[in-house]
């Protein structure tokens, strides 16, 4: 297990240094999403018994959160393939081949546009399996991808998890205009036309109740992301004491985080402080470095654009009202 941290060293002082070429570029290289994988990341948080080490909280928690410190759009991407992963392990574990544990075939995921009111994909169910129409407004790892874990709300009100290969003709990818922070994940919407997936692809189905009582815990597990900002701000802090203000704050939110006992108030509690720890960590590393850090490419204004991102992922109502009420307290 130790070995899969040692051997991430080399890789993550590679990804740290290659940070400011990954941000400017429309997509991050392949290889650090292969590396990964022959360092051993995918198979981490699986079960031995589905070729995974099944390594302890802590370890999974830090080796994620020293990748987000080091590269965000590297970090993102490979989450989700892990989040893919996650999906297979829960739902289907029958479909969770060696190759995706390796790190050489790749699944993303498209699934987050149904916490809208109105989910923009449709499927309609045959004897076969399932037609899917619409638009997935995000998917990450376009041209890094091989799968996606795609889903969409049936007549029933019922979400259709399934497992899809990408290059098919009834997929058509369009990007997205320029994004402010990790434009390297190259980030495009799905346009599904007509898309036949048969039964043997289905992953798992679920109702919106259930995701919204999911989603906690993933908001609490990528409490990871603004924590990795807090991790790489802290050394563009010149004064010793404010460092250490700042990483005590970050340590108790993390051993908060690691010791969660499934309350749903003190996920968001914990995911939307952390978010606003790295805003505020972030933009003291900006004024530290003084005008420079106004550069786009300057590590602190990265960190900066990064860190206002992290606001939005997993976002649903109850995140948003929490961080709200974070930024701007009521009382
Ligand atoms: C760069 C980038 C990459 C991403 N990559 C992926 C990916 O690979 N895969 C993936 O699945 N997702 C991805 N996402 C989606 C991400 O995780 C969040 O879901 C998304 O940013 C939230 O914004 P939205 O525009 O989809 O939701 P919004 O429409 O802005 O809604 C946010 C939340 O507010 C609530 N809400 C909105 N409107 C209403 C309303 N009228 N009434 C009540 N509640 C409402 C809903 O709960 C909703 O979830 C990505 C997002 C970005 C920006």
């Amino acid at each position: 297990m130790e070995s899969v941290l040692q051997a991430l060293q080399p890789l993550l002082e590679q990804f740290r240094t290659a940070a400011v070429e990954t941000d400017r570029s429309g997509r991050l290289p392949l290889e650090h999403l292969r590396e990964l994988g022959r360092a051993g990341i995918y198979r981490l948080a699986v079960p031995a018994e589905r070729g995974g080490l099944a390594a302890p909280p802590e370890l999974v928690w830090e080796v994620n959160e020293s990748l987000a410190a080091a590269c965000g759009s590297t970090h993102f991407v490979q989450a989700q393939h892990q989040g893919g992963l996650g999906f297979l392990l829960r739902g289907n574990p029958e479909l969770l081949r060696e190759d995706y544990l390796s790190g050489q075939r790749l699944c993303g995921v498209a699934f987050a546009h149904l916490r809208r009111p109105r989910s923009p994909v449709s499927v309609e169910t045959t004897s076969e399996g399932w037609i899917f129409r619409g638009e997935a407004p995000w998917f990450s790892g376009w041209g890094l991808m091989d799968d996606v874990v795609l889903a969409g709300r049936d007549e029933q009100g019922q979400d259709i998890y399934t497992l899809v290969p990408l290059a098919q003709k009834s997929i058509e990818s369009r990007e997205s205009p320029p994004l402010s922070a990790i434009q390297a994940s190259a980030t495009v919407s799905l346009r599904l036309h007509d898309l036949m997936v048969p039964r043997a692809a289905l992953v798992l189905t679920q109702t919106l109740e259930e995701m919204a009582r999911r989603d906690f815990r993933s908001q609490l597990g990528y409490t990871v992301l603004p924590l990795g900002v807090v991790r790489a701000a802290a050394p563009f802090l010149k004064d010793e004491r404010v460092r250490r203000s700042l990483q005590e704050k970050a340590a108790e939110l993390r051993r908060r985080a690691l010791a969660w006992a499934e309350d749903p108030a003190e996920a968001l509690e914990i995911r939307a402080s952390a978010n606003l720890l790295a805003l505020q960590a972030a933009q003291a590393a900006v004024v530290s470095c003084g005008g420079q850090a106004n550069q786009l490419h300057h590590p602190a204004n990265r960190l900066l654009r990064e860190s206002s991102f992290y606001f939005l992922t997993q976002l649903n109502a109850p995140l948003c009202e929490a961080a709200l009420e974070k930024l701007i307290p009521r009382s």
